[in-house]
């Protein structure tokens, strides 16, 4: 539900879904970062949100309970070139 042109799913009953946080979404789909939207520390927020758009994320506003379930890792690409991922070819 987050696209905006689809009044006719609006409930009234239930409360707002305030957008409380930001997550970082990889090109192919995988949502894999996520940050707490923290009026206390906005310069914290700011920085995260940079770092994901340094990796190349898309950063979109979401909720928290919208967006718990669907955070993971990304299981779409593999595993090549880097260099913190524990890969020793010894033979
Ligand atoms: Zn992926």
């Amino acid at each position: 539900m987050e696209q905006a042109e689809s009044p006719n799913q609006a409930r009234p009953s239930e409360p707002v879904r305030r957008l409380d946080c930001y997550v970082g979404i990889k090109p192919c789909g995988c949502m894999v970062a996520w940050v707490y939207d923290d009026p206390k520390y906005p310069k914290d927020v700011a920085k995260s949100v940079a770092d994901f758009i340094k990796r190349g994320y898309s950063v979109e506003r979401a909720n928290t309970d919208d967006v718990r379930h669907k955070l993971s890792k990304c299981k779409c690409a593999k595993p090549s070139n880097d260099p913190s991922s524990p890969v020793t070819v010894a033979r």
